[in-house]
Parts: C-alpha cells; structure tokens; sequence
C-alpha cells in the first residue's frame, strides 16, 4: 500500500483536479490510499463564515455560503461534462452547503464551527472520486475519514483506533486498488467531528500511512521538495534530496509551512519514507525523507512566528532543587509545551508558542519569582548533521547574524538542531543574512 496526499492547490481548480486524476488512476499502480485536502481558498473561506457566524452577522455568512456553493458548482460543471453525473454530484455538493445553512439558525457553537471547517475535504473528494468513477470509468472506493480518523481524549490522534477502523472500513474491499478519502477532518474522543489543525492533511496522510503499515507516503504539494531555506521570503531557494525523519520533523515542527508540524512522527516511528513531490513537475526528484542522514552540518533553515519568551528570575531560589521542576509543573498544570528553555545563575529563560494560557501561568510563577514576557518573537531553527560540528557551522550562523539582536539561544540539546530566538521584525533580515552566510553556492 501507498498512501499519496494532494494539498489544497493540487486540487485547486477542474483542470488540476483532472491532473491529479491522471496521478492516481493508473491501473499499473499499487493499492494506494488518495488524501485530498480542500481545494485552496475553501477552508479560509469557511473559516471566515464560522467568524460571521460567531460574530451574529447571518446575512453576510449565508451570503459567503452562497459564493462558495456557485463555485463549487461551476467547478462540477467543467470537471464532469456529463450532464447527469454533473447533477448528481451538485446534489450531493449541495448536502454540504445545506449542512452549513443548517447550523445559521442559532448561534454558533464550537462544535458547530468544526463541522463548517470540515465540509471543505468532503467536498473535494466527492468531485475528484465523481470524475475518477464517472468520467475516467476507473474503480474507485471513497472512503469516509470520519469513519476511521479519530482523537483520543487529549486530543491528540488515537493510532490504536485508527488502525483498527481503517482496517474494517478497507476490509469490503479486498480486490480494490484505490481509495480516496479526506485529509484534516476526524472525530473526538466524545465522537463529535473534529479536525487535525490547519495544514492537517499532511497528518492525516502520515497517520493513515502508519495505520496501514504503508510502504511509502507521498505528500504532493506545489514546489518541488523541502528547501533549504523558506522560498516566501528569500530568493535563490532549492530543495534538499534527503532527509533523516528527525530532521524533517525539526523542520515541520518548526516553522516549514510545506509540512504540518507533527507529520514526520507517525512516519519516523513506523519507519516509512516520505517523499515530498510537486504536482506540477510530477518527474521531479522532490525530497525523501527516511531514517538516512546526510553529511552536510546545516542543510536548512526555518522559522516559526507567534513565541512568547517568559523570563523566570529569582535571585533566591535559582539552581536550587527543584527549581525547574516547580517552573515546568506550572506549564505542565496548564498544558502548555515550552519549545526553548536557556539557564543562567540568577534566571531561566523559555519559550511557548501556545499564549491562550498564558496569563494563569504568570499568576502562578509570580508567585514565586520576577517575570517578564517578550511577545512577537520567532525562533528560527537550523537543521542537519551538527553530531561535531567539524565545519564550524554554529560559528558560520553567528557570523552570518551579526547585526541582528539574539535573545536566545539553544544548542547542543539535539545533533541536528540549533535554535536562535529573535524579534518577529528581525526575522526576514535573519533569514536572508543566514542564507548568505550559509548557503551561498
Ligand atoms: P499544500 O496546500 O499542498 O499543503 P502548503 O501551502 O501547505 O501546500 O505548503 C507548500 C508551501 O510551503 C510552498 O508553496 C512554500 O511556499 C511553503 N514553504 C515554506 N517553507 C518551505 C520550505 N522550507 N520548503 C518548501 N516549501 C516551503
Ligand atoms: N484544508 C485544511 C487547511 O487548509 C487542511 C490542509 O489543507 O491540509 O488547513
Ligand atoms: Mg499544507
């Protein structure tokens, strides 16, 4: 089995939706497992009619649900030139939109705003399998993520469940080769609809792909691979071949958009290759990530906005035992996870990326110690093969730094991480200056 995920531009549009069609259809191919994401656009669209909703303003989200529902059907008209199979679908694309009109008339819950979230994914899928069915004449089972996608009570992806749903839902199907279903949406512990966080379709392909014992997963997006380097902010920008699964994952968790940032983990602990492959150049190399590690000192750099750094400081206390066990019990009551964490005599610096909690945390520390709080910070991560350093790439990233202020710095903590905390307003200088002093070649 393989498991083969397209994200929200590969299937943005009937012409591409029609390309990746050609991708997936192929009879020569192996039994393979199809993740599609919402087609772009339609998952920000339908997180702004959840923020009408929320906000009281009916009119103008039933108006949103409106522009969305004539798209999608121009979208069912040029995929599906059949006129029957083109109605068929539109009704069934219109079950969906109804589901939204059905939850305007009262005020929106939480739960209520999950399932808008999650009508993105249902409707994509609904077309490409119509057009793979329908149009292509080819077998094609779409299988129901809800079924089988599910969180446990931490909200976190029950691998156990999942393993034994996707098992029973594919078990009907034993002469099948191939199967499409949703990224992102899932259920609760409690069964409600739910979903993986945005950009979850990556995690959803990982996870279907470790329940499957798959022997390879493949994330198809828009760009030829990981580069090395973020390719919105800085020029000259190129993909990285190989990567080891904790590199990746480092890279994911912190801050490389083209990977959600738990996605790497249910493949690294089943030991299946990820390959990140581009759509638009299906030929392309793209990159394999595996449990093979190059021998490049830095092969990439990323950055993750939106840190909170909280300085811990007591002259009193510090170093004595127990110190930073009582700090870390005070994050840990508010489940609140800390990315950095830096020592000094007289003060313990960290860092969250999660504030809702933040307040209740302060009151807590305050309690026994000075603290102050930086907003607007970013970390940005440098990966690959530091095990000793022997190209003197730490000193290579200071230099190329010199000019612009660090707050914070954490090394030695992983072989293939380095972490520097600076100002959001540094970031674009420091990835730029990092890329010149790094990568120039
Ligand atoms: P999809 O919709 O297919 O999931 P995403 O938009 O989530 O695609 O991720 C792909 C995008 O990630 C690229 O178009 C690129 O702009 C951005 N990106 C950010 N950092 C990197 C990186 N290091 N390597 C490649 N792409 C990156
Ligand atoms: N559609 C979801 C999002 O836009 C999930 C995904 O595309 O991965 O976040
Ligand atoms: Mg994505």
């Amino acid at each position: 089995m393989k498991v083969l995920k397209f994200g929200g531009t590969s299937v943005g549009s009937a012409q591409r939706m029609r390309e990746v069609a050609e991708l997936i259809h192929a009879p020569h191919l192996q039994r393979r497992i199809v993740v599609l994401s919402a087609m772009s656009g339609t998952t920000n669209a339908l997180v702004e009619i959840a923020g009408l909703l929320f906000a009281g303003n009916v009119a103008a989200a039933t108006a949103n649900v409106e522009t969305l529902r004539q798209r999608y059907h121009a979208v069912a008209q040029e995929l599906l030139p059949e006129p029957a199979v083109a109605d068929e679908a539109i009704e069934h694309l219109d079950q969906r939109f109804q589901s939204i009109l059905d939850l305007t008339s009262a005020p929106l819950s939480a739960d209520g705003e999950r399932v808008i979230l999650a009508q993105g994914e249902l409707l994509s899928t609904l077309l490409v399998h119509r057009y793979v069915t329908r149009i292509l004449g080819r077998p094609a089972v779409l299988l129901p993520a809800l079924e089988f996608m599910r969180l446990d009570v931490d909200d976190e992806p029950d691998a156990a469940y999942i393993r034994e749903h996707l098992a029973s839902t594919l078990a009907p199907y034993a002469a099948e080769q191939l199967f499409i279903t949703q990224g992102y949406i899932c259920r609760s512990a409690q069964g409600h609809i739910d979903n993986l966080k945005r950009g979850g379709s990556d995690y959803s392909a990982s996870l279907i792909g470790a329940a499957a014992n798959a022997e390879e997963i493949q994330i198809w997006t828009d760009i030829d691979g990981l580069h090395n380097n973020d390719p919105r902010i800085v020029k000259g920008t190129y993909p990285i071949r190989e990567l080891s699964f904790d590199e990746a994952a480092e890279l994911a968790y912190f801050g490389a958009k083209i990977l959600h940032p738990s996605s790497v983990l249910p493949a690294r602990q089943h030991g299946i290759p990820v390959r990140l492959l581009n759509t638009m150049q299906p030929e392309a190399p793209g990159t394999l990530i595996s449990a093979k590690t190059g021998a490049e000192a830095i092969k990439a750099v990323a950055a993750k906005d939106g840190i909170t750094a909280i300085n811990v400081k007591s002259s009193r206390m510090l170093l004595a035992h127990g110190f930073l066990r009582t700090i870390f019990e005070v994050f840990e009551r508010y489940r609140t996870s800390i990315d950095m964490i830096t020592t000094s005599e007289v003060a313990v610096s960290l860092t969250i990326d999660d504030a809702t909690r933040l307040p209740l945390i302060l009151d807590e520390l305050q309690r026994f110690a000075s603290v102050e709080v930086d907003e607007n910070q970013t970390i940005i991560c440098l990966v690959g093969n530091l095990e000793q350093d022997a190209h003197g790439a730490a000193n290579q990233a200071f230099a190329a730094l010199k000019d612009i202020a660090v707050r914070m710095i954490s090394y030695g903590g992983s072989p293939n991480n380095i972490s520097i905390l600076v100002h959001t307003n540094d970031k674009t200088r420091a990835l730029q200056a990092l890329n010149a002093g790094l990568f120039q070649r």
